[in-house]
């Protein structure tokens, strides 16, 4: 074949593998960031959830005082988001406050304040409703 032939498919040829490279650094990259995204996106949510879930028992222990369900004086558990679910907490629990759904979480209206939970838990999640910093 003519030498000029083999000199234009080497210079394709090298072009094609050059603009693959590329390419493929580009994609590379933005699934990184996609997934970096994806992650923040888990993290917001799983914020959020957590405020919520603290509004919500807030709420839930305001209307029981004001029914006069429980004493004004006490002050119901919460598991915060610190939470690493290991289930410690769940047999310590004299009246069954403590439940897992997706999360792990203390009916207000069953807790009766002991601190059980709170002792065996090893990331300090069981905490009074007051002590939590909104
Ligand atoms: S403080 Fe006592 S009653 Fe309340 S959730 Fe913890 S172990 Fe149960
Ligand atoms: S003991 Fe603490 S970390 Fe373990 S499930 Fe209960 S609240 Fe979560």
């Amino acid at each position: 074949m003519n030498p000029w032939v083999w000199s234009i498919i080497a210079i394709i040829a090298f072009l094609l593998i050059f603009y693959n490279r590329s390419v493929g650094k580009r994609v590379g990259e933005d699934i990184d960031e996609i997934r970096n995204s994806l992650y923040e996106l888990r993290m917001s949510i799983k914020s959020l959830r957590a405020d919520w879930n603290l509004k919500h028992a807030q709420i839930q222990v305001h209307v029981l005082k004001m029914a006069k369900k429980i004493p004004d004086d006490r002050d119901p558990y919460f598991i915060t988001r610190d939470c690493i679910a290991c289930g410690s907490c769940v047999p310590e629990c004299p009246t069954n406050a403590i439940t897992e759904s997706s999360i792990f979480e203390i009916d207000p209206g069953l807790c009766i304040a002991c601190a059980k939970c709170a002792k065996v838990c090893p990331v300090g999640a069981c905490v009074p409703l007051t002590n939590i910093d909104t």
